[in-house]
């Protein structure tokens, strides 16, 4: 698909990227700047920033960046011409989709009818589910586990029959196509090639709604001991395990308003928790949680709490999942349920309140697995040296290094152990961890930014925060004085702009090519910190900067190689030429 350079105008004009940030991100306005959390790298203090007069995003962590197209296209992993679809959508902007590229356009009418057709199978397993006869059993199960109408009528909850051929028919019956039903997951191709059959029989349906409300898969679970247990859609063009969470799209304004999320596991323990007033929850779908999950959930709240049932599988559940936690670095609270209760039985029988309260007292995670820890190796001295070995493993991943320090007094405590032992056992596997090269020099490489790119960066920063000095750049040329290749280029493709043009900066970055070169413009153009009153002579200054250090430097090395030829000193003239190279060299490479 084609999106031609006006509608993209038009698009960035009326969209207001604020807003559609704050949609996946909780953001505070500070000084100029929003802040939030970024939701493309881990942190637990917010370096992720947006402005609104600019119309960008920049990550001071990770160096994402761009316009409002850029992270819609980032966050929901899309191509632009989807993104840009996507905000006009939103923004009633009109664009003509007549110049599809036809893959393009072929994967989006696929995701369009797989969501079509999901729709109506929802609507086959809920009607499944009333009918006197075969909704009988079923509806009884749904009333003895406690789920109410509404919640049934809310989540759209079905019955798929005990048929093999019951979806098979329907679709034969309103002659979808068995190509898309197949992708669908919905139906499987007999082994033999002899035609199709249903992938869920017998189950309580639970339609998976994506958080703009449609629906991208089922899970299916038996009413008795069978196995498996629960059955989910396999991962599909809309359908991806590893993304969604059931229930978000209900539960979405709840987390923000509580500034909470609860964490359950199964589709019963969220539905008993919603219908008993605790809307802030998601459920994992059976699978095991990725930091994808970890980050979406970001979005919509600070806090996390993992619920858990207190058998041995809920806990090593917990174990799994903290390591993610950790790594992202959000705020996350283990609840353990008391002995023989999960989410679902322990709200059933002691309500909402007794709920909130256990919520309150909930573990971090380090209180958590030092919990589980001293249960299994005891306090005795081996017993205890076996929990600081447990421990110090969970320790170093804590990037917080405050955070860290106050487990270890912690532990310390518990165990009955001089903190300054502690701290050197920490110490030790700090030193012997693998990942701890890469993490301690990070960032060095920014530091030795050259003095020439700073110039040329400020530059490229003038010109867009004030387009209005773009002819006198023009004027004097400056670009040729310029080291580094790449921005130049940049700024090349800045000067080719008009610099009266509307929403100049998002403008100036649809223009470039790839997304690395977006994140450099977002960057440049977020690092401002020219006053406003004196703009041209800061331009002037920067602009005879950049002319006169290129100048001197060229100079002397051509005098000296001229001088090197006049001796006929081969070397020092190769030593000179060599030298001009790399110093070219260098500058292409920053
Ligand atoms: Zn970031």
């Amino acid at each position: 698909m084609y999106i031609p350079e006006e509608k993209v105008s038009e698009i960035l004009n009326t969209s207001d990227i604020v807003d559609v940030i704050s949609e996946s991100v909780i953001l505070k306005k500070s000084g100029r700047n929003f802040f939030g959390l970024c939701p493309f790298h881990s942190e637990k203090t917010p370096s992720f920033s947006v402005n609104a007069s600019k119309q960008i995003f920049h990550c001071f962590g990770c160096s994402a960046g761009g316009n409002v197209l850029s992270y819609v296209m980032k966050y929901h992993g899309i191509t632009f011409p989807e993104a840009a679809k996507m905000m006009a959508r939103k923004y009633n902007v009109t664009i003509e989709t007549k110049e599809i590229d036809p893959v393009k356009r072929r994967q989006i009418h696929l995701k369009e009818d797989l969501f079509r057709l999901n729709k109506t199978i929802m609507e086959v397993y809920f009607d499944g589910l009333k009918k006197q006869d075969i909704g009988k059993t079923p509806m009884q199960y749904l009333k003895k586990r406690g789920i109410t109408d509404d919640t049934i009528e809310q989540f759209r909850l079905g019955f798929s029959p005990n048929n093999w051929d019951t979806i098979v028919k329907v679709l034969k019956d309103r002659k979808i196509s068995k190509n898309i039903a197949i992708q669908s997951g919905l139906i499987l191709e007999r082994k033999q090639n002899n035609g199709y059959y249903d992938r869920f029989r017998n189950r309580i349906m639970f339609p998976i709604f994506d958080v703009n409300m449609q629906v991208a898969g089922f899970g299916g679970r038996v009413m008795d001991d069978s196995m498996p247990k629960y059955m989910n859609s396999p991962d599909t063009p809309v359908y991806n395990k590893s993304r969604i969470l059931y229930g978000l799209h209900a539960a979405k304004q709840y987390c923000r308003q509580e500034g909470c999320v609860y964490i359950v596991e199964g589709y019963f323990d969220f539905l008993s928790l919603y219908q008993n007033g605790i809307k802030n929850t998601v459920a994992s779908l059976g699978t095991a949680l990725t930091s994808d999950h970890v980050r979406i959930l970001k979005g919509y709240a600070k806090r996390m709490v993992l619920v858990f049932d207190s058998d041995t599988a809920g806990i090593n559940a917990a174990k799994r999942s903290i390591k993610i936690f950790m790594n992202e670095g959000v705020d996350t609270r283990i609840l353990v349920l008391p002995q023989g209760h999960d989410p679902d039985s322990y709200v059933l029988k002691q309500g909402q309140k007794a709920f909130n309260e256990l919520a309150l007292n909930a573990k971090t995670m380090m209180q958590f697995l030092l919990h589980i820890s001293i249960d299994t190796h005891g306090l005795s001295v081996e017993g205890r040296i076996r929990v600081l070995e447990d421990m110090k493993k969970q320790l170093i991943l804590i990037q917080d290094s405050a955070l860290r320090s106050l487990y270890v007094k912690e532990l310390a405590e518990t165990l009955n152990i001089d903190e300054k032992a502690v701290l050197e056992k920490v110490r030790e596997q700090y030193l012997s961890h693998p990942g701890k090269k890469s993490f301690l020099h990070d960032g060095e490489n920014k530091d030795a930014k050259l003095e020439s790119d700073r110039r040329e960066e400020q530059m490229i920063s003038l010109m867009l925060n004030y387009p209005e000095i773009i002819n006198e750049i023009k004027n004097k040329e400056v670009l040729e004085y310029f080291y580094s290749e790449k921005l130049k280029r940049l700024a090349q493709k800045i000067l080719s702009l008009d610099p009266k043009k509307e929403a100049f900066i998002t403008n100036a970055m649809a223009g470039m090519e790839n997304a690395e070169d977006q994140e450099l413009i977002a960057s440049f153009a977020m690092n401002d910190f020219f006053s406003e009153q004196d703009i041209h002579q800061t331009a002037l200054s920067i602009i005879h900067r950049i002319i006169r250090v290129r100048k001197k430097q060229e100079n002397t090395l051509t005098t000296k190689i001229i001088s090197a030829e006049k001796g006929s000193d081969s070397d020092l003239m190769d030593l000179l030429k060599k030298k001009q190279a790399e110093i070219q060299q260098l500058h292409d490479h920053l």
